[in-house]
């Protein structure tokens, strides 16, 4: 059963922001209208908040806060059936992408786990061109203070080879650094 919401007409702030974030997922919001082929073509809607064609409706109702603060831009596996599969050519995978992006840089994330891990599977990349699991285990354990977390699994995995103790470097890790530093200088984290 859907929630029901206070409707609030938009100010000048949101608007802007609503355009800002369309303008980055290079699609718009308008076109959809909800028919919901987007939702029951996503892998993980079962555990989202709400449901991708739910997203698309926050905002057509200026409820940017709480699609900012939805579960679902996290759990988003970026798949991209909803973009493939939506008549009205609503890129919403991309929507999503923008929707975290402004959740990051506005401070808007609720489950600082999230955040965490976010930042420390971006630190691997940008270091190593690829992801080096053991690091990143090592580094979101210590942002979000669970130091003997997974401990007890570090061993077995070493063992059987699942992960690796030294990080691995791609042939492409500068043009890899490049992208990072580009998207640094437009604006983003
Ligand atoms: S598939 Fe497209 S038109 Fe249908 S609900 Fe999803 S975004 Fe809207
Ligand atoms: S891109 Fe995200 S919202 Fe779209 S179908 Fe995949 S997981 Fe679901």
């Amino acid at each position: 059963m859907e929630q029901a919401f206070k409707i609030r007409p938009a100010s000048q702030e949101q608007k802007k922001l609503l355009a800002q974030i369309e303008s980055e997922a290079g699609t718009s919001i308008n076109q959809c209208y909800q028919c919901g082929k987007c939702s029951a073509g996503c892998p993980v809607a079962f555990a989202m908040d709400y449901t991708p064609r739910q997203v698309i409706r926050l905002l057509q109702l200026n409820l940017m806060e709480e699609a900012l603060g939805a579960n679902s831009i996290w759990i988003c596996a970026s798949c991209e059936m909803c973009s493939t599969r939506c008549p009205r050519e609503v890129d919403i995978a991309s929507l999503m992408d923008a929707l975290r992006r402004q959740a990051l840089v506005s401070g808007r994330v609720t489950d600082k786990k999230v955040a965490a891990f976010n930042k420390a599977f971006l630190d691997s990349v940008r270091r190593f061109g690829k992801l080096f699991e053991a690091g990143l285990l090592l580094e979101f354990n210590t942002l979000t203070r669970q130091f003997f977390k997974d401990a007890e699994l570090g061993l077995p995995m070493l063992k059987r080879k699942k992960v690796h103790l030294l990080p691995e470097k791609i042939k492409g890790n500068e043009e890899v650094k490049k992208i990072f530093e580009r998207v640094k200088e437009i604006g983003g984290e």
